[in-house]
């Protein structure tokens, strides 16, 4: 395959209130952008948009400071159970886990399952897979989750959700976060893919289902792709990631679309964030939470979402 096209890259660390200390900022930052400066070179060196994204979210999984594999949040009754999802645009392909345990990278299962006949799996069911694959049993559990999750048990569980980083000095003071991870690619022969991977809200009820492993949080064809982070629930009622997609798709501009579809959002009091590419290039996101700790590449520097100037809902590069 012939490649002509600039690729382009975002990724998102989660969205939620702000990261108040900013050491933690700065480490976030650093850690975002060593994953863009990798998987960047892997798209100008040729690699397609799909595996490029997979081995984004491996890697963003892999950091502890992010709600996904290592470093994931528990759930009420202190297990960790992750959910990941991959879409390739090109061929409209959706797969996914749900609920897994005891695996380095669920976003490995995700990838399996893009060829296979059934390709979105839960809890029992992923885990035989990672059984088949011969994946070894890993223990994504750290220290600070589980000081995180000792406290909430000591306030009988009075947040709805975990902090949006894992860094030391927010276990105290970051009373609403998410944390989960996603990555958007445009490849050298201009494909579209998305992925998703958390370890859900933190404190849900066992069995509850995230957003990440399904089309309303991450979503992608030939036109758009996006990978949405946030409370699920939110993302689920809004249909985000396959709203802003289908609007594209259908011929409106990625800054209209992810105008419109933010302003719903706000509209209907949702607590959300969304990365978006489209096939031409145009790179985006929005949130109506606090922040969306998010970086790209354009092809030209790597940028980042972290210090946006207060009421900044959505932001887009200037090929919008
Ligand atoms: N959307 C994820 C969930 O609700 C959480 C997150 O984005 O951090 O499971």
């Amino acid at each position: 395959m012939k490649s002509q096209v600039q690729p382009k890259l975002i990724i998102h660390g989660g969205a939620g209130s702000s990261l108040h200390g900013k050491g933690g900022l700065e480490a976030v930052r650093r850690s975002l952008y060593a994953v863009v400066e990798e998987v960047y070179a892997l798209l100008l060196s040729g690699v397609n948009a799909t595996t490029a994204v997979a081995r984004g979210c491996q890697l963003l999984e892999d950091d502890p400071r992010f709600n996904a594999g290592t470093g994931s949040v528990l759930q009420s009754d202190g297990q960790i159970r992750m959910s990941a999802s991959l879409m390739d645009g090109a061929s409209s392909r959706f797969s996914g886990v749900i609920n897994i345990s005891r695996v380095k990278n669920p976003i490995d299962l995700a990838q399996f399952l893009q060829t296979a006949p059934d390709r979105v799996l839960s809890d029992y069911g992923a885990a035989e897979l990672a059984r088949e694959m011969q994946i070894p049993s890993y223990n994504a559990l750290t220290e600070l989750r589980l000081q995180e999750w000792i406290q909430e048990r000591q306030d009988n569980f009075k947040r709805t959700m975990a902090g949006v980083v894992a860094e030391p000095e927010l276990l105290e003071t970051s009373n609403a976060g998410r944390g989960t991870i996603g990555v958007v690619a445009l490849d050298a022969y201009g494909k579209l893919a998305a992925g998703t991977s958390t370890g859900g809200k933190g404190f849900e009820r066992i069995g509850r289902v995230s957003d990440s492993a399904m089309p309303a949080g991450n979503y992608a064809t030939g036109y758009a792709a996006v990978s949405c982070t946030g409370i699920g629930e939110d993302i689920i009622d809004e249909c985000l990631a396959a709203k802003i997609v289908v609007r594209v798709t259908d011929g409106m501009s990625l800054k209209d679309a992810m105008k419109k579809s933010f302003a719903e959002a706000h509209e209907h009091q949702r607590d959300l964030g969304a990365i978006a590419l489209d096939a031409n290039g145009a790179i985006a996101w929005g949130k109506t939470s606090q922040v969306i700790l998010a970086a790209f590449h354009d092809g030209v520097q790597i940028g980042d979402t972290l210090e946006l100037p207060e009421g900044t809902e959505v932001g887009c590069t200037v090929e919008c």
